[in-house]
């Protein structure tokens, strides 16, 4: 689903260039569930954003789904974004004056889909996560685990073939952090691949396989094998 090969970037500010990604390669199959451990500034949210091709890289390789992700025109990136890649951020994105069924619904609103088709659709995703009864409440009065359960609902709407997720669990308590993650594996186990960007060691326990970064390169890959 995801091959990367020699993969380099670098941030260019004024005349300084800091040298992030330094030769990553990384393969990951479809229908996986990944964490991507590593301090802080090791480019976790760097490598996630060449993923979700939110930024581009200066050297190497990316294939997604079998295509290159290279030169991309805007146009082309944001159709791969919306048909292939869902996103789910630790601040959870939420549009603060929309309700939690128009927030999931919004994806569709972009794919031109009617009012009443997207409203019942979103309706389907908010049940998946359970929380069917909280369709008409502002993200204001949702506690921080039903927010991220409507950001899942709202990554999930346009049948993405990956999740990819930085931090999903950094804003939440401990037993709200291991629910998302629950939903999460339920997620994966219906076949979507699954990439998640956590410096929280309990988290990455729940995934198959953990991508740890240090100084630009994959330093190990550990395979869990309970998952
Ligand atoms: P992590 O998510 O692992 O904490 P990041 O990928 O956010 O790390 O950042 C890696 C390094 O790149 C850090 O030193 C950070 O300051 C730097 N960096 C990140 N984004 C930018 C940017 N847009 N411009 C310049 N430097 C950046
Ligand atoms: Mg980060």
């Amino acid at each position: 689903m995801v091959k990367i090969e020699q993969l380099h970037k670098s941030y260019i500010t004024g005349k300084n260039s800091l040298h992030v990604l330094k030769g990553i390669d990384l393969y990951v199959e479809e229908g996986e569930m990944v964490s991507i451990m590593g301090s802080s500034g090791s480019g976790k949210s760097t490598l996630l954003n060449i993923l979700g091709i939110l930024d581009t890289y200066d050297e190497g390789s990316y294939y997604l789904a079998g295509e290159l992700v290279r030169n991309m025109n805007e146009k082309k990136a944001a159709l791969y974004r919306n048909r292939t890649l869902g996103f789910i951020f630790q601040q959870f994105n939420l549009i603060p004056f929309k309700n939690a069924l128009e927030n999931v619904a919004l994806p569709l609103y972009y794919q031109k889909v009617s009012r009443k088709k997207r409203n019942q659709v979103a309706l389907e995703y908010l049940d998946k996560v359970g929380l069917k009864d909280w369709a008409h409440h502002m993200p204001n009065e949702l506690s921080g685990g039903q927010k991220q359960r409507v950001a899942i609902a709202r990554a999930l709407i346009s049948k993405p073939k990956i999740i990819l997720a930085d931090e999903p669990t950094g804003a939440l308590d401990s037993v709200t952090s291991y629910e998302v993650m629950n939903i999460l594996k339920e997620v994966n186990n219906e076949g979507i691949t699954m990439m998640i960007v956590t410096h929280e060691h309990d988290i990455s326990e729940m995934t198959q396989r953990v991508i740890h970064l240090k100084d630009g390169l994959i330093e190990k890959n550990i395979t869990n094998r309970h998952n």
